[in-house]
């Protein structure tokens, strides 16, 4: 494959990761058509969603015909996931599913050309951060079941690569892992955003110097967001370099951050991205925040048309400053799922909460809000985890509350919303799933929520 040096951080796939917009829409132009057309030829769901909605694929005919199309949601997977696959599942190669909140699984399915296909674009996403055969020693920290971003992306990719990798799941003993660390040689960390943060708080707690003791060089995190604070105390403590990912379980690993850490940059001839307005379903411009839906292309096996995510970002079509010109999709992510809205209109974000509690070091991001009424007023405390924080904190923190998320301000200007508590709590006390994600960031007790 051609390789296109370019301030000593090759981009590996220059034909398409530089391509012109123009291009790049022509492309996708034509992608979309086919992938549309073979949706509707193959996949009993999409035959039967399309012609609900009075759409076929004959009616697209430029980019903005998609919005033609009706979308898909999480929903319709877990009701009808096996009508959307175009072959039998023996013929299929690898299966994941994502964690879901309900006790019934949604599974993706890939054959062989899709998931050489799949593994191509995390390939070219690992090695936008610089990873190289030869150079690099991955301890991979993410879950290795059926989730997708541990033997899916983790292991095969970097088999892919020719990088060796350590893979050492979850890791349940921090001690024994380090130890296996340091003897084996490992220069960069692949994991979940959670695991990394807990492995690097036990080793601290156990009084390990990480700078001194290790070499790590790169870190790269997935799963959830990864507040600029975290990143910092990350970067402070093993002297390396942070790089998100951004992916789904639907999708794969689709986006990274380059040397600039401008936003992940994503794959045009991989997925078509949207990015709609909350309110209207119009698309947003260049900057503004949307509700991102994407179709995948070039996916025959389980076809993916306008899936709503449930993520809300910024996007960027300017060239980067790395010489690629590849949709950007800007962060603060935040996930709709975790977006509170109070009185019907007044929306609160997760990443609105992390960037309060940014300015305060002795607090930490884990943090879960309840939500209650209280004659016929919402009322939300927010639980945060801390050792050594103190009143004169939480009041600062409850100030900033009202003073820095406009949604909370307006709320409670206007009576319907009562003033945040803040409530600290030990470290450790929330609930943690399998992942060291906490298992419910909203615990919502409202009797009407959208009154
Ligand atoms: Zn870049």
């Amino acid at each position: 494959m051609a390789i296109l040096n370019f301030k000593h951080m090759p981009i590996h796939n220059p034909q398409i990761e530089c391509m012109s917009l123009l291009k790049q829409k022509a492309m996708q132009l034509k992608l979309l058509k086919k992938t549309l057309q073979f949706a509707y030829d193959k996949s009993p769901f999409y035959k039967n969603k399309f012609k609900g909605a009075e759409v076929s694929p004959k009616n697209f005919k430029t980019l903005d015909d998609i919005r033609k199309f009706p979308f898909t949601t999480k929903y319709d997977i877990l009701d009808h996931n096996d009508e959307f696959l175009t072959k039998p599942k023996n013929k299929m190669l690898r299966v994941f599913s994502s964690s879901g909140t309900t006790t019934k699984g949604k599974f993706f399915y890939l054959d062989s050309k899709d998931y050489d296909e799949y593994l191509k674009c995390c390939v070219d996403c690992f090695y936008g951060i610089g990873l190289r055969s030869g150079d690099d020693i991955v301890s991979i920290m993410i879950h290795l079941g059926l989730t997708v971003a541990g033997i899916g992306i983790g292991v095969m990719s970097f088999q892919k690569m020719g990088v060796l990798a350590i893979p050492f799941g979850l890791v349940s003993d921090a001690k024994l892992a380090a130890s296996y660390m340091k003897q084996i040689g490992s220069n960069v960390i692949y994991g979940a955003t959670a695991q990394v943060c807990s492995f690097t708080e036990e080793l601290q707690k156990m009084k390990y110097n990480l700078k001194q003791e290790f070499n790590i060089e790169k870190m790269i995190v997935s799963g959830s967001i990864l507040p600029p604070r975290l990143r910092h105390n990350l970067e402070q403590a093993w002297g390396a370099e942070v790089y998100e990912t951004y992916g789904t379980s639907e999708a794969g690993r689709t986006g990274f951050e380059c040397q600039y850490h401008n936003g992940f940059h994503t794959f045009p001839n991989y997925v078509y991205f949207e990015f709609l307005d909350e309110k209207t379903g119009q698309p947003v411009k260049d900057g503004e925040r949307g509700d991102i839906v994407f179709t995948i292309l070039k996916r025959d096996s389980m076809p993916l048309i306008r899936y709503k995510i449930n993520d809300i970002a910024a996007f960027s079509t300017k060239k980067c400053k790395c010489g690629r010109t590849s949709l950007r999709i800007l962060g603060p992510l935040a996930r709709a799922e975790e977006r509170i809205v109070f009185k019907g209109f007044y929306k609160l974000y997760d990443h609105q909460i992390n960037e309060v509690l940014h300015n305060y070091q002795d607090v930490s991001f884990d943090w879960q809000i309840l939500i209650e009424d209280e004659e016929g007023k919402n009322t939300f405390t927010l639980k945060i985890e801390t050792e050594k924080a103190t009143t004169k904190t939480k009041k600062a923190i409850e100030a900033d509350l009202i003073r820095c998320c406009e949604s909370v301000s307006r709320g409670v200007v206007s009576g319907n919303i009562l003033p945040p508590k803040v409530d600290f709590i030990k470290q450790g006390t929330l609930e943690r799933n399998p992942l060291r994600k906490i298992r419910n960031r909203i615990v919502d007790k409202r009797k009407y929520k959208f009154y």
